[in-house]
């Protein structure tokens, strides 16, 4: 076994129920990497009672004070990348080129927390003759923040610095896929000082969830996963009273217009669809080309071979999930969808026969077809053909999801009427992946989201908080006048 048994991190310390375990095997190579706790809802009581208690005391630190601690993680953060990358890598395959950018995106988010003194700060005005108002921010309490495979470090990072800076205290449930990826964070934020009980760490699946959206101490709920257990978590949390923004899937659609500079494109688009494997709810899912670009498309595949499995590009993180992806492809390919490049076939590199690969795959559909309208989160791109700009918008529109959308063209006219008309909340022109950088706001539209807000950047201090507004008259010469 790579990595020993696991434990949750609870009140600061290893905890190990006397639950079931999971087995958990690299998707790089099938190695037995360790083993995880399905926790139950005692341990889950466990850990809110402690982030409970440590509340009355880390919401009384100064924000200054709170920062003073993701000031020291930042540092030891940055000088551990390539540790975390390669627990990282061995634990849901993501290739170390893609899972060092990812630890680089936590760091990031945590200078982001770090400039919340400067960022987060509230209003004052005079309202009225000698009298003032002004606003603070009182955190909620105990949290919780659910977490998927696919980011399993930066994810927790979208939600973890901004709500414990703003002074709640913390359950984290990671993926079964990557718990150790996401321990390492509790190890680290207590090595650079955070006090014990702030942040828990909670391992397991299902149980844990329901126990998390029925628990009376926990005040907000962020999920970021599928649709389904979004929509699950976001109707559970809201009919338990909590406040709960939920994250879920994607099939982001790439418009191609005959102007867009060809080797750029095909590089973007590629680069886009086979990152980690397309397993990124901000991947390209379907390409839709307009009018004549098959000279861009040609170029597309040959960029798409350069992408080996195993080599630079990452593993499927499991059977399920890659049985799953080679299920959508048969089935459009029975359907009549013309195959350009199929990756059922490819051979993992020696040394990893045990992995989980599959190659680049286009396939050429029907818009409205299932491959081009469900999620597969796979190495998948769908083509699927418009006469028009108007027409692409149409079938892009008619996505039931709205995270990300980009379009590829010389024209700015073009790109201006995209911008104004795609329904996604985060687009881009000539950019293969549309993700905002911070401190810009990380957040879809449509079913790829529940709750209101965005999970990062301004809109996330509203969410991690309550406002209290304090009126005050000081000056007893002054008659009261409220409306003077
Ligand atoms: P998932 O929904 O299977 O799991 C997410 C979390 O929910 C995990 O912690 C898991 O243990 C838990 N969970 C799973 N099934 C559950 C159930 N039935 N009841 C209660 N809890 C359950 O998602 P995943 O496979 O880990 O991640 C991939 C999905 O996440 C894709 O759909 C992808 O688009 C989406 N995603 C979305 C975003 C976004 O920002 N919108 C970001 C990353 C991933």
């Amino acid at each position: 076994m790579r990595y020993s048994n696991l434990s949750n991190f609870i009140d600061g310390k290893s905890s190990n129920p006397g639950v079931p375990r999971m087995e958990r095997y690299s998707p790089v190579d099938g190695e037995l990497l360790s083993s995880l706790p399905l926790s139950d809802a005692k341990e889950l009581d466990k850990a809110v009672q402690a982030a409970k208690k440590a509340f009355a005391d880390w919401s009384q630190w100064t924000i200054k004070e709170r920062t003073g601690v993701f000031y020291k993680y930042y540092e030891l953060l940055s000088k551990r990348l390539p540790e975390i990358a390669d627990i990282q890598y061995h634990e849901m395959g993501k290739i170390p080129a893609e899972a060092l950018q990812e630890v680089g995106k936590s760091l990031e988010l945590t200078e982001v927390a770090c400039s919340m003194p400067q960022m987060a700060t509230g209003d004052f005005e005079e309202v009225s003759r000698g009298v003032e108002c002004h606003d603070v921010r009182v955190p909620l309490g105990v949290v919780a923040s659910i977490t998927p495979f696919n980011f399993p470090h930066m994810v927790p990072h979208w939600t973890l610095p901004n709500a414990l800076v703003l002074g709640n205290t913390m359950i984290l449930k990671p993926s079964r896929e990557a718990p150790y990826t996401v321990l390492k964070i509790g190890e680290m934020m207590k090595e650079a000082g955070l006090p014990d009980g702030v942040l828990n760490i909670v391992c397991g699946g299902r149980e844990v969830v329901n126990a998390i959206v029925e628990h009376p101490n926990i005040q907000g709920i962020t999920f970021v996963g599928s649709t389904k257990v979004a929509q699950m978590v976001y109707a559970k949390g809201c009919a338990n009273f909590k406040r709960v923004l939920a994250l879920g899937s994607a099939n982001n659609h790439l418009i191609l217009l005959p102007d867009a500079h060809p080797a750029n494109s095909a590089a973007n688009i590629a680069a886009s669809y086979l990152g980690c494997a397309g397993q990124r709810c901000m991947s390209a899912c379907v390409l839709v080309a307009v009018g004549d670009v098959d000279p861009i498309i040609a170029k597309l595949v040959e960029e798409s071979k350069k992408f080996v499995p195993g080599v630079n590009m990452s593993a499927i993180v499991n059977t399920e999930a890659k049985a799953n992806i080679i299920g959508y492809i048969d089935r459009a390919e029975k359907d009549g969808a013309n195959i350009l490049l199929d990756g059922r076939g490819a051979k993992p590199p020696a040394g990893k026969e045990k992995g989980q690969y599959l190659g680049p795959t286009i396939i050429e559909a029907k818009a409205g077809s299932e491959i081009a309208m469900e999620e597969n989160f796979g190495p998948i791109l769908t083509i699927v053909r418009a006469r028009t700009l108007d027409e692409a918008l149409d079938i892009a529109n008619s996505s039931p999801y709205g995270n990300g959308g980009s379009i590829f063209t010389q024209s700015g006219r073009a790109a201006e009427i995209f911008c104004k008309k795609i329904q996604a909340g985060m687009v881009a022109v000539n950019v293969g992946v549309p993700v905002p950088r911070e401190p810009f706001s990380f957040g879809g539209w449509k079913n790829s989201i529940v709750g209101g807000g965005d999970i990062t950047g301004k809109s996330s201090f509203g969410f991690w908080t309550k406002l209290k507004k304090i009126s005050v008259k000081w000056n007893p010469d002054k008659p009261v006048n409220w409306m003077a």
